[in-house]
């Protein structure tokens, strides 16, 4: 396929499909050559391994996925796209797109059906509107993956990486580190798309863990705690919980207490550890 990264070659597949952006499905496609290789080869795209991508595009990153993994399963929302993608991947016969919502899309049974007998490893530039639900269902889907490799925008890739005890912390990072060891890779300049976003962005790596960081006994009250903590930011961890959690507040400190914890303590304050020490010692009493 021609260069997906020159704005000549973008422009003649738009014109001649009759395709506009559209802002609503976070439609920013990189156009800097360099990019595309890099999240590839620092997303596991390689032999032994099947890509899920979600967010095809035009397959600029499809392409590179495709080259170097052995499998592609590629979800994309757009229909519009499903015939220029016919265009831009006809070389590859190692790719199956998939039109679909990626929130509503079964992704184990996709796994199942593409990947038998490979590693797994997600990678991604995604829609900027929805990228914390879609990290959050990667990760609570469970998915037999090693990696999920996304470009994010830049505060939220700050944010997704700041460790638990920190002042960016926040429930979905205190998530991610339950799940994944995260690492910040590379930046990328608002310049690198079409359109040009607002902000710049930044391409993390979210190493699975197996496994999870921290040993809880209910997982779904862990997350519970976690969410209901980082509720009302402004509130210290009693307040936060006893209402989030309609849990009597004394209760509350109590079960902080016997965490080892001060009464007074703030949720972005806590480790994975002492978080999950909390949520141990508030089921036994509420
Ligand atoms: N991968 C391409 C690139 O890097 O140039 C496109 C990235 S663009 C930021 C995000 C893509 O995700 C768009 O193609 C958009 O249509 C698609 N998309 C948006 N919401 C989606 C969803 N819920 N499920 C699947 N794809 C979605």
């Amino acid at each position: 396929m021609e260069n997906l990264t020159n704005i000549n070659v973008i422009k003649d597949i738009f014109e001649r499909h009759g395709f506009t952006f559209s802002k609503a499905l976070g439609q920013n496609f990189i156009i800097n050559p360099s990019i595309c290789p890099k999240i590839a080869e620092l997303g596991n795209a390689k032999k032994g391994f099947g890509v899920i991508e979600i967010g095809t595009g035009v397959g600029v990153l499809t392409n590179e996925l495709a080259k170097r993994a052995d499998k592609v399963a590629a979800v994309e929302i757009d229909s519009r796209l499903i015939p220029i993608l016919q265009e831009t991947l006809a070389e590859y016969d190692n790719v199956t797109v998939i039109n679909a919502d990626v929130m509503k899309t079964d992704l184990n049974a996709v796994i199942e059906e593409n990947f038998k007998g490979l590693e797994v490893a997600v990678c991604a530039n995604l829609p900027y509107y929805i990228t914390s639900p879609i990290i959050m269902y990667l990760l609570e889907s469970r998915l037999p993956i090693k990696s999920i490799t996304v470009m994010v925008q830049k505060e939220a890739g700050v944010r997704l990486c700041a460790k638990p005890g920190s002042r960016e912390c926040g429930a979905v990072t205190a998530a991610v580190h339950y799940y994944a060891e995260p690492k910040l890779l590379f930046n990328v300049s608002r310049g690198s798309f079409m359109p040009a976003p607002n902000v710049d962005s930044c391409v993390i790596r979210l190493d699975i863990r197996d496994p999870p960081a921290v040993s809880v006994t209910d997982e779904k009250f862990f997350f519970r705690v976690v969410r209901g903590a980082f509720s009302q930011r402004r509130k210290n961890l009693a307040n936060s919980l006893s209402s989030s959690m309609s849990a009597d507040k004394q209760t509350v400190i109590s079960a902080i207490k016997a965490a080892g914890l001060s009464e007074n303590i703030r949720p972005e304050q806590l480790t994975l550890q002492q978080f999950a020490d909390v949520s141990e010692q508030l089921s036994t009493l509420i």
